[in-house]
């Protein structure tokens, strides 16, 4: 059965590249019948942040990509939290010293910034390795009981792995097919740590193997361990899993990839969910608040580095399983557009009409403003082109229930003089007399009038409606509204404009 895992570090928010994983991992268990599994890597306590899990288990939740089996969901693979896993790492790594694929080492801060400095001045870079390991402080160059001493003065220890050089290592990834590694060019990674604890790739090597894991599917960070955690397997005696190493997000300005480190200065939203950075307390919104919907997200995510061949964008959650395969998933980075994402969210915006009309109903209400649902259909007829998220719906459709609130600053002081106001005071009453208010008899009444005032009374007149020169067709809001409110609005901007010329006084709203 396939078994596979999103195994994030509670280092902060999730961003795009991160929930794409979990996505992935999700949309290929359930196609395959398997299941989706979450285990927390929480060895690193220096990098840890609060909030960072609840972070995660709200975000699959509100992607409703919830995992069959760990952390927070149970399992019989228990724990599912690294953190609470050392007793394991270390029985594996007494093994693996056993078997003499490990070895300690005991160089300092010092000694090895010494090195490091040493190479540096040579133009190398010191790299911990076959090379050089038998002339540094580690059990290799000892006897037994130099190594017991060792070991009993309390000497500060790490446990790395002894990489033998010479081979080529065939690797096979579903995404990038065939890669060759040479192991002359491995160094011997730390795989216990000095204060006892396990690095990511022992626990993540041995939590893989032990959960059963059939396939790792992870981001293409993780590419160059890869030939590392297949020596740990093979050192362990355990057959490998099969590795995915999914794409970068790369950002469509030129500056690289995706991360959650210049969250606050970035110009689009890359995290799903809201955050608050816990040093400066600055709250981030996430996709959810900024009003997507989370299947337009996550759909627009499941495109990110997926092409499923054919024109066809719109894909349930049910379809994303059917159609999602690896052999269609991108092996070069994959630019992160906002357009994009306002587009599929505006997609799934248009067949949410029921839902618009109740968000608007809601605004109304609190206005104590009652309309029949055909009146309210026919502004979100109107008005569904030009909006791309729920929220957009009253700034766009105000006008259809009440009077504006403020005038447009500019165009108000444009036309605050006496031959605006004998223009508006003149079309208002020849307004008044059209006898049938409907927007193809206003239309043709209009065409009457010689073609220079059409186009300042049409605009005075949008103005007086909206408050602004936007909004829709005028003679549509004309009838929309109807004749006594139009001509109320057209006195109240007449009202306005006069008190500013007799007066001078016009507050500036913005
Ligand atoms: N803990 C790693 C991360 O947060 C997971 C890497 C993996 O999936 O193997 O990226």
């Amino acid at each position: 059965m396939v078994r596979v895992r999103f195994a994030p570090s509670p280092t902060g928010p999730l961003h795009l590249g991160g929930i794409r994983t979990a996505l992935y991992n999700y949309l290929f268990a359930k196609k395959h019948k398997g299941k989706f599994i979450l285990r927390i890597e929480d060895t690193d306590k220096k990098r840890w942040i609060p909030h960072s899990e609840s972070y995660i288990f709200e975000t699959l939740k509100w992607c409703q990509i919830e995992p069959d089996e760990g952390a927070g969901y149970g399992g019989d693979y228990y724990p599912y939290y690294q953190s609470k896993r050392g007793d394991i790492y270390r029985f594996y790594i007494n093994k693996l010293l056993d078997k003499g694929h490990v070895y300690y080492a005991f160089d300092t801060d010092q000694e090895l910034h010494k090195k490091r400095k040493e190479y540096h001045n040579m133009g190398l870079t010191f790299s911990y390795n076959y090379k050089i390991r038998m002339h540094l402080n580690n059990s290799l160059n000892m006897t037994k009981k130099q190594l017991y001493m060792k070991l009993h003065s309390g000497s500060s220890y790490v446990i790395r792995l002894k990489i033998t050089p010479g081979e080529k290592l065939n690797m096979h990834d579903m995404i990038r097919g065939k890669i060759v590694v040479y192991t002359d060019n491995l160094d011997d990674k730390i795989l216990l740590k000095s204060n006892g604890g396990a690095t990511y790739h022992l626990a993540n090597t041995i939590d893989d193997h032990l959960m059963k894991i059939t396939h790792v599917i992870r981001g293409e960070e993780w590419l160059p361990s890869m030939s590392l955690h297949l020596l740990l397997y093979r050192a362990l005696g355990w057959s490998t899993p099969i590795f995915a190493h999914l794409p970068l997000i790369l950002r469509n300005d030129g500056k690289g990839k995706i991360s959650k480190r210049n969250v606050e200065k970035l110009d689009f939203p890359i995290l799903p969910l809201q955050w608050k950075v816990p040093d400066t307390k600055t709250i981030i919104p996430g996709y959810r608040e900024l009003g997507y919907f989370p299947e337009a997200f996550v759909n627009m995510l499941a495109l990110l580095g997926w092409n499923p061949g054919g024109n066809k964008e719109i894909f349930s959650l049910k379809e994303l399983i059917h159609f999602f395969s690896f052999e269609r998933v991108h092996k070069s980075g994959v630019y992160f557009n906002i357009k994009k994402a306002n587009w599929f969210n505006k997609q799934y915006l248009n067949k949410k009409q029921e839902e618009i009309l109740s968000y608007l109903q809601i605004k109304l209400q609190k206005r104590f403003l009652f309309y029949e649902k055909n009146y309210l259909s026919k502004v979100l007829h109107l008005i569904i082109d030009r909006i791309y998220f729920i929220h957009e719906i009253w700034k766009h459709s105000f006008y259809f229930f009440i009077s504006p609130i403020y005038y447009e600053y500019n165009f108000f002081h444009q036309i605050c003089h006496k031959k605006t106001f004998y223009l508006l005071e003149h079309y208002k009453i020849f307004l008044s007399k059209i006898p049938i208010f409907t927007s193809l008899h206003l239309r043709l009444i209009f065409k009457k009038i010689d073609k220079a005032n059409r186009r300042i009374i049409m605009q005075l007149f949008r103005f007086a409606l909206v408050g602004d020169l936007k909004g829709c067709d005028l003679f549509i809001i004309f009838e929309m509204v109807g004749k006594e409110e139009s001509i109320r609005r057209i006195d109240n901007l007449m009202k306005k404009i006069r008190k500013k010329i007799f007066h001078g006084f016009f507050e500036k709203r913005t």
